[in-house]
């Protein structure tokens, strides 16, 4: 079994750039490989989404009620929801919070705030240094992988989820940290079973605890910045993730894929007016590449996932997805906690060992061996859970109390 974490491969790949994923060697387009049409985006509102349909009861008694416990019913999930939880406070100028009276910790240990208000700090006004600086210092908090683009005002959420209140956010850059669910993990899940919430919440606490951190040392360097994660978005990720090179839009509908770590990935944003040097969209053939596969559409438990064409919504070029499906399975699923059969199907769902590497070049490079790598794929059976891995608990709170569930995930025959 191979275990890759991104300290494994930093010195193995890192001579003249700040990443330890060689995204150098990455096509890079002017603009993402789907179409964008910037004026006709009309700006999203967060209280739109399905969670917050779910929470209100929009998709029934029985899902409200579920919304209420579906990340707690494992303890691993919840102590992970928790911590993200903390981190919502965080987002933006703490020290303001603690002067207000507003702060919800005792804060006596928090370093003063340097009075930045006429002043940078030195060697931070050139853009090219800047980003680089900005990214090893997210590699040192332990991101995986890190991309910069200037922040698009169609990004920014029109209302928050917080009490509907009208968003503003004219920061000119946003930075994407995206934090790896973890491989083995995968490797060894079924995809709807009970560690599903608990990959998503590792990856979310995760990145928002190197975004809150990183906001937070770019204000203390004299700019404005904030943080934005699971708990306290202010900005829609797919489009900011699509400009920053991170990865394509799929066939799962919003789920950008990065090539190196397909979906199994969540990410947090910093937006901020630090002067920064911008990366291009990137392709490496997954339009082609989903339109020959199709099979996260095939597995997905509550046929969420379109087996047609793209289409044109809201301004975006996208594959349609079914919210409302996706949602019930995720939040209301009986024999695990979430679902993300779509990310443990995905071929590009795999390590960085020297093997997955050249596949991986083969399939970006060569459009002719995408059908043979798919058949691969399946003759190999990487979609199935390799059980000899799994280490966590199945465990389900009923009324209170644990119990050990009977059955675990929906795994469809392929
Ligand atoms: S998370 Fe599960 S239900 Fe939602 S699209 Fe993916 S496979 Fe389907
Ligand atoms: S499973 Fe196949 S079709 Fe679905 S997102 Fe992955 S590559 Fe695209």
């Amino acid at each position: 079994m191979t275990r890759i974490f991104t300290s494994d491969i930093r010195d193995d790949c890192r001579k003249d750039r700040p990443d330890p994923y060689p995204v150098h060697i990455l096509d890079r387009v002017d603009r993402p490989t789907t179409a964008i049409h910037d004026n006709k985006i009309q700006r999203v509102d967060e209280r739109d989404g399905g969670f917050q349909r779910a929470g209100k009861g929009e998709y029934g008694e029985k899902l409200k009620k579920e919304y209420g416990r579906f990340i707690g019913k494992h303890p691993l999930s919840g102590a992970l929801c928790t911590m993200g939880g903390a981190l919502g406070h965080m987002v933006d100028e703490p020290m303001k919070l603690k002067q207000a009276g507003r702060s919800p910790w005792n804060t006596s240990f928090w370093p003063p705030m340097p009075d930045t208000s006429d002043d940078i700090a030195p060697g931070t006004d050139d853009p090219k240094t800047n980003a680089w600086h900005i990214k090893e210092t997210a590699y040192f908090l332990r991101a995986d992988i890190v991309g910069i683009c200037k922040l698009p005002q169609y990004a920014v959420f029109s209302h928050s989820k917080h009490k509907g209140k009208k968003v503003e956010l004219n920061h000119k850059y946003a930075i994407s940290i995206v934090v790896d669910q973890d491989w083995r993990t995968a490797s060894a899940f079924n995809g709807s079973d009970w560690i599903s919430n608990s990959m998503s919440f590792l990856a979310y606490a995760g990145s928002g605890y190197i975004a809150c951190i990183l906001a937070d040392y770019i204000r203390r360097l004299g700019y404005p910045a904030r943080s934005h994660h699971a708990m306290n978005y202010k900005v829609v990720v797919p489009p900011i993730l699509l400009w920053s090179g991170i990865g394509e839009m799929s066939r799962m509908g919003d789920v950008v894929i990065n090539p190196f770590l397909g979906p199994r990935y969540k990410a947090a944003v910093v937006t901020t007016d630090m002067p920064l040097e911008i990366d291009r969209p990137i392709d490496f053939g997954l339009q082609d590449f989903c339109s020959k596969c199709g099979k996260c559409a095939e597995m997905c438990p509550s046929q969420a996932i379109s087996y047609g064409d793209k289409i044109m919504h809201n301004g975006y070029e996208k594959w349609p997805n079914d919210v409302k499906k996706c949602t019930s399975m995720r939040v209301g699923n009986p024999n695990g906690s979430g679902c993300g059969t779509c990310i443990k199907v995905c071929p590009w769902n795999k390590p960085f060992t020297p093997f997955h590497r050249t596949v991986n070049w083969f399939l970006r490079k060569f459009p002719s061996t995408r059908k043979f790598g798919i058949w691969c794929d399946d003759l190999l059976g990487y979609h199935k859970p390799n059980y000899k891995q799994k280490w966590w608990l199945d465990l389900d709170q009923v009324d209170g109390r644990f119990v050990t569930p009977k059955k675990s995930g929906y795994t469809k025959k392929r």
